[in-house]
């Protein structure tokens, strides 16, 4: 039988992101991650379900989180299981004291861990909290087909990959006027790429990682799934205007300018002033 934890909004709620993903096919075999900041308020009713007998190491030592609760997806889990077993593939931890450990609290039935990109992700957390003034509370990754694609074909430079999806959807630049962070390859699930991540997440809400996914953050996991789902269709219409021989014309500087006046947002400068973003 199911534990009434299941039908709070969170892991409701993660449920709904999670197969939402993976019915996108962004989340191919155990591919892509989650994690949602839990407030005191929400876990308060579920108290008398959760345990405090099973830490797991972090790898290093993360400060400045000591306290807060993450649901998280596990790692080696399929997405596309979640809604199938949501205590075997999902898990409720918080992080201890000396922020080297997570206490389990519930989920991550049989052994299971914290996603291995957990360093992204609690140090993610960390600097969106910053920037947001505590609003943000979702960090996503996933293996988004086409800005995978584009990684390959384009500049990686910030400033090229988002004026090349502002171009291709008139909506990109209202989405996402900070833009999207690109960094150079590098080995996942390691400190070092958390620590990247984390360093690009203080201007970007979007980190691009080269021929390996996105990373996403935002107040909700609603908000997050839009902004990668917003971001992935701009670069599915530049993968298909690639393939036509590529672009005839296209949304101008001034047409850039002119939607950050009407919709009141601050446009990534470097960005607006690139107007050539392929060699
Ligand atoms: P996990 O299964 O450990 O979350 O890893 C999936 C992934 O996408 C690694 O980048
Ligand atoms: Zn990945």
């Amino acid at each position: 039988m199911s534990s009434p934890i299941e039908s709070s909004w969170f892991i409701k709620g993660m449920v709904k992101a999670t197969t939402d993903m993976w019915l996108k096919g962004w989340d191919e075999r155990n591919g892509g991650n989650v994690s949602l900041r839990l407030q005191t308020e929400d876990i308060a009713p579920f108290r008398h379900l959760l345990q405090e007998d099973r830490l797991v190491a972090i790898g290093e030592t993360i400060s400045g989180l000591a306290g807060q609760s993450f649901l998280v997806t596990g790692s080696g889990r399929y997405f596309r299981n979640v809604q199938l077993d949501p205590e075997e593939n999902l898990g409720l931890i918080e992080i201890c004291a000396d922020g080297e450990s997570a206490q389990v609290l519930w989920g991550l039935r049989g052994n299971g861990v914290p996603t291995s990109e957990l360093s992204a992700h609690l140090k993610s957390h960390r600097a969106r909290q910053q920037v947001t003034h505590g609003a943000s509370r979702v960090i996503m990754h996933c293996h988004a087909t086409n800005l995978i694609a584009l990684s390959y074909a384009l500049d990686l430079s910030s400033a090229a990959l988002t004026r090349a999806l502002w171009e291709m959807s008139t909506e990109c630049l209202v989405v996402f006027p900070d833009g999207v962070g690109v960094l150079p390859w590098m080995v996942p699930g390691t400190s070092f790429i958390g620590e990247a991540t984390a360093e690009a997440m203080l201007k970007h809400p979007l980190v691009l990682w080269p021929f390996h996914g996105i990373f996403g953050s935002g107040a909700s996991l609603d908000e997050t799934f839009g902004l990668i789902d917003t971001a992935e269709k701009a670069a599915e219409v530049l993968v298909k205007v690639l393939s036509m021989g590529g672009k005839k014309h296209s949304i101008t500087t001034q047409q850039l300018r002119d939607l950050a006046a009407r919709f009141h947002v601050d446009p990534m400068a470097e960005a607006l002033a690139t107007e050539k973003w392929i060699s």
